[in-house]
Order: C-alpha cells, then sequence, then structure tokens
C-alpha cells in the first residue's frame, strides 16, 4: 500500500483551515498521530525505510534513534525491521525532550548506546525538520555518527542542510501542500472556520481573542 493511500486511510491527512506547527496557515494537515493508532500500517511504513538503510557495507547502521513521543514507536518498528532485513540486532532508542524543552536528551541509559556507533535518526514528518536536527545534535554530542534521516514524510522541503547536514535525508514521500503566512492566507480572507482540534489553531484563536480585548 502506497504511503499517501495509508495516511488517506488512517485519516492522517485532512483538509480544512489549519494553523500549522511553524504557525502558517493551510488547508491540508497531516496529523501523523492518526497513523499510529494502526500498528500494521506503522510497520509497513517502517519497513520502506529499514529496506532503504539495509546495507551493511554502505551504512552500517547499528542503533536507530528517534524524538520522543511518536518516535518511540517508530525508532522500535524501524530497529525491528532493520534487525530483520539484516539478520543481526539493531538497537532501538529514543530522545526526549530537555527540561527547558530547547534540546532533545537520551536519558534512560541510552546515551550509552550512542557513542561511537553508527545511528539512524527517524522521524515521522518532517515540517520545519527542528525536531530531527535536535536529535541528530544530542546524537553528535555523544560523539555518535549521524549517517542518515529516514521519515515518512518530507512536507517543508527539508534538506540535509536544514537538520545539520546530514549524510542524507530518505522520505518515503515528499509532499509539497501550498501554506500562507496569515496576513496572505486565502481562508482567512473567507472567513472558513480555523480547525481546532489539530495544530496551533486553538492557540491561534485564543491569542486573536485576547488582542482583541
Ligand atoms: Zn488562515
Amino acid at each position: 500500500m502506497a504511503i499517501l493511500e495509508i495516511f488517506e486511510r488512517t485519516g492522517a491527512i485532512l483538509k480544512g483551515h489549519f494553523v500549522l506547527a511553524s504557525g502558517k496557515h493551510g488547508s491540508i494537515y497531516i496529523n501523523k498521530d492518526a497513523v499510529y493508532r494502526y500498528a500494521e500500517l506503522v510497520s509497513t511504513l517502517c519497513k520502506g525505510i529499514a529496506e532503504h538503510f539495509r546495507n551493511p557495507t554502505s551504512y552500517g547502521i547499528d542503533v536507530v534513534a528517534a524524538p520522543a513521543v511518536g518516535g518511540v514507536i517508530l525508532s522500535q518498528w524501524t530497529a525491528y525491521w532493520l534487525s530483520k532485513l539484516r539478520g543481526e540486532t539493531i538497537l532501538a532508542v529514543f530522545a526526549e525532550k530537555s527540561e527547558d524543552g530547547k534540546t532533545f536528551i537520551f536519558k534512560r541509559g541510552y546515551a550509552g548506546s550512542i557513542a561511537k556507533q553508527r545511528i539512524l535518526v527517524v522521524e515521522d514528518v518532517l515540517t520545519t525538520g527542528g525536531s530531527a536536527r535536535k536529535v541528530v545534535e544530542a546524537v553528535r554530542n555523544l560523539e555518535g555518527e549521524v549517517v542518515g534521516l529516514g521519515v515518512f514524510c518530507n512536507r517543508g522541503g527539508i534538506t540535509p542542510e536544514d537538520v545539520g547536514n546530514v549524510p542524507e535525508i530518505f522520505a518515503l514521500i515528499d509532499l509539497d501542500f501550498e501554506s500562507w503566512d496569515e496576513a496572505d492566507c486565502p481562508l482567512c480572507a473567507q472567513r472558513v472556520p480555523i480547525n481546532t482540534e489539530v495544530g496551533k489553531g486553538r492557540e491561534f484563536l485564543a491569542r486573536k481573542a485576547g488582542e482583541g480585548i
């Protein structure tokens, strides 16, 4: 099954008027969390990433690392498939946001699995690439070598330079949806109601209400 079909079938692609994580407005929203309810489909997607990075000579991945929360699932399934395909154990770890929320760090003893290892960083959807870049930095801070970044979907046209000059980004699919600054948003102009269930819609409306007082 193609990734787009999986996204549509699981309700991960929504249409309407959204405020994206970046603050921009758009008519399509990828609700990646919807995908995680379907373990078999997540497994299929992660198998696609694992197949790309399976070659022990070109990539020689020892450990798969991802940003929590969704990334916990992602690293597990990707490491599972890499282990199957390679016939050896590939570890799965995840990084968590630091207390100030500015960086990602490896806790729970996972730091010991990073040093001198070849690391595949995985992420579900790249929009700004911010979380992926922070995981890349966390790996390098521990002297791990990032050999690539594997993602379900690159929707922001993110380049290897955007995420800390990783050697390669592999995306199951590249999507390029139009988005606009608030001032240029045609949906705002038409007074289409903003979705408050996903994205930053609720915060956006709260801020607008605050400005109105
Ligand atoms: Zn708008």
